[in-house]
């Protein structure tokens, strides 16, 4: 029987090995091999080549085939010092890999030769505790984790809608959420807008709504916009840097200056819109599908616009509709599923039906369209209800 120094001098015998400067020069190149990491987790995270692919030495026989199909393709293999990594490309070599080295002297050298490398952030135990049911699911894991965690989302309005879409997102652990609103909590809202209180009457909405979601979730920042958009202060806020916009806005002219913000800063809008029974939720995904004016290219004249009288809305609906667009959000900041881009969702809560309708992006849009008519942001006259474009926050 060989003793392990024996059988490690054997196998390098047996294999082909890179010294860790010729690997660094290939790094990175048009044709640069896969850096394929066979280290433990604990090491991993500590810090790795960046690009490398990481199956655990444990893992590797069961899950390299699923992960490199192509088995002519060039592998540089790497540990912390390189005798893992020999015996894991033997180990490729026999299971059909042909273009396999081990990287000699591991990444221990690869750090002694102060070449870069990237270490991942990684999860508090209090957040793996957390966020242990989205840690399950695949499209999510640690990675999706850390990208939710890193991600900005700013709701328009802290209402019917801006209620459930922020807790959801504070819960997912959205780490930073921007919300928009120059209204006080009033007790007429507190029959749906379920991120205040009673205590809260007469408190601003967004500070109300700050105090309940760093209460449910401390990892989220609030970032309260206690004003009304207009012409003068969109840019300053659509324009600090938003990964997804969740419209929840109950008015018109705030709508239009949302939808030419998003368009002009590249930034997906959750669009959720409520009336009596009815909610209506789509994307607009700038250059992916259309935007609200492909829709609506302007806002009706005020002589056609309904009374102005409150439109009614049951409790609930907002709470279905906003949850949708919490869901949306998540996906957009994913990068899973497929989203509402290009389809406009209809729910019926009178009779519990969902409908579906495509929508387009119009070639001729004054926003968003081939020759635009519209390049400056416009501040519409306020006017009230317009039943199915949605109006009751
Ligand atoms: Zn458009």
């Amino acid at each position: 029987m060989p003793t392990y120094r024996e059988l490690l001098a054997q196998t390098k015998a047996e294999i082909d090995e890179i010294g860790t400067p010729e690997a660094h020069e290939r790094l990175g190149t048009a044709d640069a091999p896969l850096f394929l990491d066979i280290r433990e987790v604990d090491e991993w995270q500590e810090g790795h080549i960046a690009g490398a692919l990481h199956i655990p030495r444990g893992n590797l026989e069961s899950r390299v085939e699923g992960l490199v199909p192509d088995k002519s393709r060039e592998i540089f293999i790497y540990c912390a010092a390189g005798s893992r990594s020999a015996f894991a490309a033997k180990a490729l070599g026999e299971l059909g890999y042909t273009d396999v080295a081990s990287v000699a002297g591991g990444f221990s050298d690869w750090k002694r030769n102060g070449y870069t490398f990237t270490t991942p952030k990684t999860l508090s135990p209090a957040q793996r505790s957390r966020y242990s049911r989205h840690l399950l699911i695949p499209e999510v894991g640690d990675e999706g984790q850390q990208k939710l965690l890193g991600a900005r989302v700013l709701l328009i309005g802290a209402g019917g809608l801006g209620s459930p879409a922020s807790l959801y997102l504070a819960a997912a652990g959205v780490g930073t959420l921007g919300i928009v609103d120059a209204d006080v909590v009033d007790d007429s809202n507190l029959q749906r807008q379920i991120v205040h209180s009673t205590e809260r009457l007469g408190e601003p909405k967004v500070l109300s709504a700050k105090r309940t979601i760093e209460a449910l979730n401390p990892d989220v920042t609030v970032i309260p916009y206690e004003e009304r958009l207009t012409s003068d202060n969109v840019e300053r806020i659509v324009g600090a840097g938003w990964d997804v916009i969740v419209d929840g806005a109950d008015n018109f002219p705030t709508r239009y200056l949302v939808n030419d913000a998003s368009v002009w800063h590249d930034v997906p809008v959750v669009h959720g819109s409520i009336y009596r029974f009815e909610g209506q939720v789509t994307v607009f995904e700038p250059g992916a599908g259309p935007c609200y004016r492909c829709l609506f290219p302007s806002p009706p004249p005020p002589e056609l616009a309904p009374s102005c009288a409150e439109g009614g809305v049951l409790g609930v609906l907002p709470g279905i509709v906003g949850s949708l667009q919490a869901s949306e959000a998540l996906k957009l900041i994913l990068g899973v599923g497929e989203t509402l881009t290009g389809r406009l969702l209809l729910f019926d809560a009178l009779h519990t039906t969902f409908d579906e309708v495509s929508v387009k992006r119009d070639p001729t849009c004054p926003v968003c369209g081939e020759h635009p008519t519209i390049t400056e942001y416009v501040d519409y006259v306020e006017f009230c209800n317009l039943a199915g474009r949605g109006v009751a926050s």
